[in-house]
């Protein structure tokens, strides 16, 4: 198979306007399958829902549900839909009653419970733009796919895994016609083998879009945002930030992982697997050419972008123990491993090893009490991580010196630099994050 796969966000759907907007670039990409977000805002208020409703506080859980109805329904009639979608965007939104009252009875939200709701999200923005293609594709069929026949995934409820050989098989016997119907589909969403609803975790869109262009070996994967492309840094943080044209899988996959925000780090993988360029670009300004994200580029400068990430806790453990004995990593990984707590940056010395973790949440008083059965604990917050991006980092004399001398008043916690020709990263103090990332896209950047 092959085809085009495009993907649009949430605030490329937030409304009417952006919504038709968004399915004339369809048609002048000339996309085969369009998965698409759920409207700007609207999987916060069902997140927000589920928590009310569990709490059984009917008067905000009223108020959100007719939030999200007048919404919906205003976008329909401002689409000048057709009564067939006002009937199935009133069926959602009924289900979505239904569903807050259930939670409000048992008084439990649990993740499988939040996913039914939350999916409801892509499921009444699918329906919404399906609509709104039909109208403009004139002689070319439009049909809206439910994802979940297709995207299949475990049962990690709120975080689910794909299934990608259960996913391959799936494109080839539901999606047969993509010479002739445009498919319409939600992103974020997937179904257990068993037939239960799941979610790809926040900002999952683009990974379903790039999971289905796997599936259908698709020659691009398009992804519409709200910015012009992937940029050199933060532009809020730099604003001298410049668009880059063309980055390769591998920096991409440490921007995504490291901080920028335009893609979800996901998103690659299926990408890289069967090799398929991605496009990053502003469904606002579809004439600005954006970034293509892939495996061969033309440039590869030492320095490309710089990102940002705030909110790190770095934990250090330590023991005499390690001197001169095997297995210690071991056992500590284990214990991370245990609790499926993703570790980003690692650095040891003889006796002790510290780790930067991105979500100080996961680390709960067990797992404190896990690692020091095996080590003392340290643990500091409030750290932001920095990292430079690009390519040959550890292979050029004088780059760590270069960067040092750049800020040379900022005390550096912890350095990580070797393992990866494409990343560089260190962590400092948060209050000095914005004004390290402005100094080093300054003199990485902007002067060379
Ligand atoms: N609607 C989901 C979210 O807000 C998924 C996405 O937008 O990618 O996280
Ligand atoms: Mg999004």
């Amino acid at each position: 198979m092959s085809g085009i796969v495009s993907k649009f966000g949430g605030t490329s759907m937030q409304d009417a306007l952006c919504i038709k907007r968004s399915a004339e670039l369809c048609l002048k990409r000339k996309s085969n399958i369009v998965v698409v977000s759920a409207t700007a805002g609207t999987t916060n208020d069902l997140i927000k829902l589920g928590e009310v409703s569990e709490k059984n506080q009917l008067v905000e859980a009223k108020g959100l549900l007719q939030k999200i109805e007048q919404k919906h329904l205003q976008i329909a009639t401002e689409l000048g839909l057709a009564d067939s979608y006002v009937k199935q965007v009133q069926l959602l939104l009924s289900e979505m009653d239904s569903i807050s009252r259930g939670i409000s009875l048992l008084q439990d939200c649990s993740a499988k419970a939040r996913d039914v709701l939350v999916s409801l999200g892509e499921r009444l923005s699918s329906v919404l733009f399906t609509g709104a293609l039909e109208q403009k594709a004139v002689g070319q069929k439009v049909q809206l796919l439910d994802v979940r026949t297709v995207l299949k995934t475990d049962d990690t409820f709120g975080r689910a895994r794909p299934l990608v050989s259960e996913i391959a098989k799936r494109c080839e016997s539901l999606i047969k016609d993509l010479n002739s119907v445009i498919y319409v589909t939600q992103g974020f969403i997937g179904q257990t083998l068993n037939g239960a609803t799941t979610t790809l975790g926040r900002g999952g869109s683009d990974y379903s879009a790039a999971l289905l262009a796997e599936g259908i070996q698709a020659d691009v994967l398009e992804i519409w945002t709200d910015v012009a492309g992937v940029s050199s840094t933060d532009p809020r943080i730099a604003p001298e930030a410049v668009v880059i044209d063309e980055i390769s899988f591998k920096e991409m996959s440490e921007l995504a992982t490291f901080g920028a925000k335009v893609l979800h780090p996901a998103t690659l993988l299926p990408a890289i697997r069967q090799n398929i360029p991605v496009l990053v670009a502003s469904s606002f300004e579809p004439e600005k050419p954006g970034t293509w994200v892939r495996r061969e580029v033309k440039n590869l400068p030492l320095i490309r972008a710089l990102a940002l990430r705030k909110k790190q806790t770095l934990v250090t453990l330590s023991t005499p123990e390690m001197l001169h004995s095997h297995g210690f990593l071991y056992q500590l990984f284990k214990v991370f491993n245990d609790h499926r707590i993703s570790i980003d940056a690692i650095t040891t010395s003889e006796i002790s090893v510290s780790v930067t973790i991105d979500n100080a949440d996961t680390l709960s008083q067990q797992v404190i009490s896990d690692l020091e059965k095996v080590a003392d604990v340290q643990i500091e917050k409030d750290l932001s991580l920095i990292s430079l991006i690009g390519n040959n980092i550890n292979h050029t004399p004088g780059l760590a010196k270069k960067i040092f001398e750049t800020i040379a008043d900022v005390n550096v916690r912890m350095i990580c630099y070797g393992a990866s020709r494409h990343n560089f990263c260190f962590l400092v103090d948060e209050s000095h994050g914005v004004s390290v990332i402005q100094k080093l896209h300054q003199k990485f950047i902007t002067n060379s």
